[in-house]
This record gives structure tokens, sequence and C-alpha cells, in this order.
């Protein structure tokens, strides 16, 4: 039993690839089962489970454990969790948002198009940003270019780059349909991404992107199970057993304030593998004592678990330090007091008004509290047309 020790984001202009080499690299699709979030602004992380094997007999690194190379029997070596955010405008939210959640990127770049298209772009800014540090580049669809084609936009992408966060990122080429170089983009994540050092010793914290009510219809009232959580722990651990605060909890009455809500961890899972103990990395579920109504299609996402007592207050009025987004596709004008936003922290979603705009720091006065603290990532969307848009991205201050 190995749990996945980091967590990847994928990122890059919509169809370079993400999604199929996502596919390659774990063997499933990202993960789409949980219910949909109403708002179309919410964040929907899918996680995959990455199992990265080194063979001896040929010394490659591969993705199954039958080696495809030579046949032989190859040693897993390391798992990692492949976070992918499907549809683009909810990914360039999540990625802002979801950075706390994030330890390395992959940055797909396909080989067939004059590089950079503009997500590209977008997605090079955030990164830039936000300072995620652990960056490889994987130049995609190389089966459909020419090897000087490969070479011409391999150097596009290097003065693109220049100055940028991902300047000395390697830069991988591969075909995700037709397996090729996958085995080196393997063996470039297992030895140049290393998980974050993390402290055993800090308080526990885990965003919850998932909650579920796993019991059939009409199961025996003695066969109920609690309420499980799925998420990200981003420090601490959790164990069977340990007493959980999950906040801003659950409103008794409609329109009343939520209160938090305390119980007991029953299990802990990483896709199908059960946990004694469970650590940062990887999308773990939590089986509570919980009543599953509290939990049933999603109704806890945007929680925030510590132990009882270490969990930051929730607030009902945020302050974020702001950039607006340049936007090539829609008009983007400044913010505007009184404008309704849609912000995104952690993998929480929720809907306030700009209350007041000054230096740069716009407060924002939330419908529904939510747990933010200084530091974290925010985007923050704004109605255009039909559609609510990622307008900008900041700290909370
Ligand atoms: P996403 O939008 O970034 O998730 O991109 P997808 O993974 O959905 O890929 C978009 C399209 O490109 C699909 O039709 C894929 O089959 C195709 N595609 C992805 N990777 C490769 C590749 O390595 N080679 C070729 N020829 N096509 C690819
Ligand atoms: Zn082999």
């Amino acid at each position: 039993m190995m749990q996945a020790d980091m967590n990847i984001g994928m990122l890059g202009h919509v169809d370079h690839g993400k999604t199929t080499l996502t596919k390659a690299l774990t063997g499933k699709w990202t993960d789409t089962h949980s219910e949909e979030i109403k708002r179309g602004i919410s964040i929907r992380l899918g996680y995959a489970d990455a199992y990265i094997y080194h063979c001896q007999k040929c010394d490659k690194f591969v993705s199954e454990a039958k080696c495809p190379k030579c046949g032989g029997k190859p040693k897993l070596v390391r798992k990692i969790s492949i976070v992918d955010a499907p549809g683009h405008e909810t990914l360039m939210t999540t990625v802002i948002a979801a950075t706390s959640i994030l330890d390395g990127v992959l940055f797909l770049i396909a080989a067939n198009e004059p590089c950079p298209q503009p997500q590209t772009t977008e997605h090079l800014l955030v990164l830039n940003a936000t300072g995620i540090k652990n960056i490889i580049v994987v130049q995609t669809k190389i089966d459909l270019v020419t090897r000087e084609k490969a070479l011409e936009n391999y150097k596009q992408i290097k003065q693109f780059l220049k100055g940028t966060a991902a300047e000395n990122a390697p830069i991988i080429p591969v075909s995700a349909n037709y397996n090729l170089n996958i085995d080196m983009l393997l063996k470039t994540i297992n030895d140049g991404m290393k998980p974050p050092v993390r402290d055993e010793n800090a308080q526990l914290r885990m965003y919850v992107s998932r909650s579920f009510d796993v019991n059939r219809p009409g199961a025996e009232i003695t066969s109920l199970k609690g309420g499980v959580l799925g998420g990200s722990i981003v420090q601490g651990s959790l164990k069977s057993g340990d007493e959980i605060e999950i906040s801003p909890g659950v409103a008794r009455k409609e329109g009343a304030k939520p209160v938090p809500i305390v119980c007991k961890v029953q299990s802990m899972m990483e896709e199908t593998e059960k946990l004694d103990v469970a650590h940062a990395g990887g999308l773990v579920a939590v089986g509570t004592t919980l009543d599953p109504a509290l939990t049933k299609s999603d109704a806890l996402v945007g929680s925030v678990i510590g132990r009882k007592g270490e969990v930051p207050e929730p607030v009902d009025v945020v302050k974020v330090k702001y950039t607006l987004l340049k936007r090539t596709d829609v008009d983007n004008a400044p913010l505007r007091e009184n404008e309704p936003v849609v912000v995104n922290v952690h993998t929480a979603t929720g809907v306030g008004f700009v209350t007041e705009l000054a230096k740069g720091i716009a407060t924002i006065t939330l419908k529904k509290p939510t747990v933010a603290y200084k530091g974290m990532h925010v985007a923050l969307s704004r109605k255009s047309g039909q559609r609510w848009r990622l307008s900008a991205w900041g700290t909370v201050v």
C-alpha cells in the first residue's frame, strides 16, 4: 500500500492533450463521477493516480505492472496524483484557487500549432503568479509533425518561456496516442518532481472536493454507512478514530448561519486502497460517523477539515489583493463596486458583492461564510452574458 505523494496539475490550451495524456499516465480518464455543481464555475477537480514503475531488466520507467517494453516485472517506485479540471473556464479558476493543493504542474504545449496559443499564455501567467515551482513542459502530439517542425516548435517554446517560472523546466516531447516517450516523461517526473518537505506535526488541514452518501436507496438502517468526504490533505495527517471538525459546517435552518460539525473518522481510502494513516497527496476519501444526509450530492464541497478547535473561523467578508486578467476573448473592464462576483478559494465557491475597491484591494461581502485565510489564492469571476468568466486573481490579505 502506497499513497500518492504529490498532486500534479495538468495545464495547457484546450485540445492540447491533457485528458489523453492523463489516460496514458494513469490508465483512466479523469474522474468525472462527482455530481455537477450548480453554478457552472464551481471547482471540479478530477483526480487519477499514476503508478510509476521501474523495470530493472530494461531500465525503463513504465506505467504498468508488466513491462510493455521487455515483458519484465517492474517495481512500483512511486504513485502521484494527476489533477485535471475538464473545461477551460473552470480550469483557470481551479488552478488559481487550488494552487494550495497542487505540488507541481505538467504544462502541455502541442507541437502541431504555433506557440503560444491564447490559453497557453494565460496559464503561464497564472503559473508565474502562483509560484508553483515543479514544472515539466510536455510537447504533445509529436506524431503529427516532422522532426524539423518539432524542432522549430521547440525553439518557439523556449523563446516563449524565457524569463518565466518555466524558463528552466525540462521539455519532454511525447505522443500520448502512440505511447511515444512516455517512459522518458515518467522518468523525468520521478527524478525531478520531489514531494515538498512536509511537517508531520503541522495542524491537520484538508480541503473537501467531494462528498457522498454511499448507501443504496432502501438500505437497512443497521447497514447504513456514515457520510464520506473526499479531498486533499495539504498538511498534517489523519487516522481512524481521529476527531475532526468540518467548517463552515451546516446551517440548522434555511438561511441560518452554518455551524461547524464534529465527527469521528472511521476509515480512509485512496482510490481502491485502504489507508491506515492518510498524508498529503492524492484524493483521500474519509468515512465518518456523520449522518450521510449531510454529505450527499457534494453538499460539503468547499469545507475545510481540521482537528477540533483548530480550523480558522469562517468569514463573511474577504479582502483580496487582485490583478485583473488580460482577456483576449471577452471584454474585462475594471471591477466595479456593487458588482456581483463568484469567489473561488481552495475548493470553495462563494457568491458575493464587491463592497469596496481601494488601492488594488477588493473587499467582497459573501452571501455565505467561507474559510479563507491570509495568503490563500483567490479567483474572481464576473457575469458576462449568461456565463461567469474568470476576471481576476489574487490573494487574501
Ligand atoms: P484536452 O482538451 O487538452 O484535454 O485535449 P484532449 O486530450 O481531449 O485531446 C484533444 C484531441 O487531440 C483529441 O482528439 C485527442 O485524441 C488528440 N490527441 C491528444 N494527444 C494526442 C497525441 O499525442 N497525438 C495525436 N495524434 N492526437 C492527440
Ligand atoms: Zn522492461
